[in-house]
């Protein structure tokens, strides 16, 4: 369900982080997805599997209107 994703769209993940947040927003795209903590600013990798397992809810930055 998140086959589209893209930088700077923010992704709720299942799993709280150490800080108590669990809302990140996507700082790298590859074969390895980079997300940064938004209560925090700590960022972690994960491989796209990981990433789309814990995932729960992408909240889409309107950037690529048009
Ligand atoms: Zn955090």
């Amino acid at each position: 369900m998140l086959d589209y994703f893209g930088l700077n769209d923010h992704v709720v993940l299942k799993k709280k982080h150490a800080c108590g947040g669990n809302e990140w927003v996507i700082v790298r795209v590859g074969c390895d997805i980079k997300i940064k903590c938004v209560q925090c600013n700590r960022i972690i990798m994960l491989d796209r599997q990981d990433f789309l397992k814990s995932a729960k809810k992408l909240i889409k930055t309107e950037h690529e209107k048009e």
